[in-house]
């Protein structure tokens, strides 16, 4: 090899690097130093590796906008100088930080690829140490240049998006959702194949990959939390509903409607979310199911969604639409062009 791969860890906290507190037996993070010692295979990976902390590390419980902000600095600042980043995080909410990243990480040639586990790294039946490895392996994979050449020239990164490396799936982080609180497979890609299935070779399905449109890459930092994710149920307040909507400040909405994007169709419902879309209120349709998404026009009791002016999600996450509609309000406040991004396929995260 001509050259090492040279990856930048971004340690967040979580599980992962999670030993037991002895006064109480709750799970708490522990340093980086301490979960290389673990993994003492990271060494013999041939690739070159530094580290970042968060410090102290967090329970990803506790992971807001300022967090995702740290993240996508430390990648925009060290973008040119490593071929790859991986970012270890808890479980909890890594779907959400995956597709923050992807939303203010525009124009991405370089890996980003976050992961976690079920078990503490330093538990006999671990999941962390495979996760890590396998991460930090995709991180550095590289298409080389000429593959016949006993020298190896490295080309581009074969991995230039924002991915979550679990159970040995590398899926696009902003179509992930996590799934189970027990499985060593929690997190699901539902609405999209995975990128990269780890067996005895990494199993990489190149016409899934995203490539960013050209141009340069673009930081975005700028997030509205004046919105509400409301999912519906039958025998739901009309009043919760209401008061919601009615917030003063209230900016957008993540409706949860069931089925391809439905939603009870009587007259006060109605009224009620056209008065907040009158006065300025995005509203998004995403489904509840685990699985497909919104096709407005199916049914009349979806179609009236489109009159009230309730913008369909189409297979959009909730977490993916939640962050798309914080990002895309805390940039403009264009009403038309908000819509417009929303509906637009910006980083791989709905199908258009
Ligand atoms: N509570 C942990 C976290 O999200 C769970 C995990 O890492 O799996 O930080």
């Amino acid at each position: 090899m001509s050259a090492e791969r040279k990856i930048l860890i971004i340690y967040t906290g979580g599980t992962i690097g999670s030993v037991h507190d002895p006064m109480n037996g709750s799970l708490v993070p522990i340093d980086f130093s301490q979960i290389t010692r673990h993994v003492p295979e990271l060494n013999r990976a041939g690739i070159n590796m530094d580290a970042v902390s968060f410090s102290p590390p967090i329970d990803s419980s506790n992971v807001n906008p300022s967090h995702w902000m740290n993240i996508a600095d430390v990648v925009y600042k060290h973008h040119d100088k490593y071929d790859g980043f991986v970012v270890l995080h808890g479980t909890d909410t890594i779907a959400y930080t995956a597709s923050a990243l992807s939303f203010m990480l525009e124009g991405l040639r370089k890996p980003v690829i976050l992961t976690g586990s079920q078990l503490p790294i330093g538990m006999p039946r671990t999941d962390g140490r495979e996760n890590l490895l396998s991460a930090v392996m995709l991180a550095a994979h590289p298409n080389p240049k000429n593959p016949d050449s006993d020298r190896v020239e490295w080309g581009e990164s074969t991995i230039q998006e924002v991915a979550v490396y679990f159970g040995n799936q590398l899926f696009r982080g902003n179509r992930t959702h996590k799934e189970s609180a027990e499985s060593l497979h929690a997190i699901v890609s539902p609405n999209y194949p995975s990128l990269v299935t780890a067996g005895v070779e990494f199993n990489v399905r190149k016409h899934n990959l995203y490539r960013a449109p050209e141009g340069a890459l673009i930081r975005h930092n700028q997030f509205e939390s004046k919105v509400a994710w409301l999912p519906l149920f039958p025998g739901m307040s009309l009043e919760l509903l209401e008061r919601v909507l009615c917030w003063d400040e209230l900016r957008g909405v993540v409706l949860g409607t069931f089925g391809s994007g439905n939603a009870p169709d009587n007259n006060k419902f109605k009224s009620l979310l056209k008065h907040a879309q009158s006065r300025g209120v995005t509203i998004v349709n995403i489904t509840q199911c685990g699985h497909g998404g919104v096709k407005q026009e199916m049914y009349a009791t979806s179609l009236m969604l489109a009159d009230c002016g309730v913008i369909s999600g189409g297979d959009m996450t909730t977490e993916a639409a939640l962050i798309k509609l914080m990002m895309l309000l805390g940039e403009t406040e264009d009403n038309e062009a908000i819509k417009k991004g929303i509906l637009k396929d910006l980083r791989g995260e709905r199908t258009v």
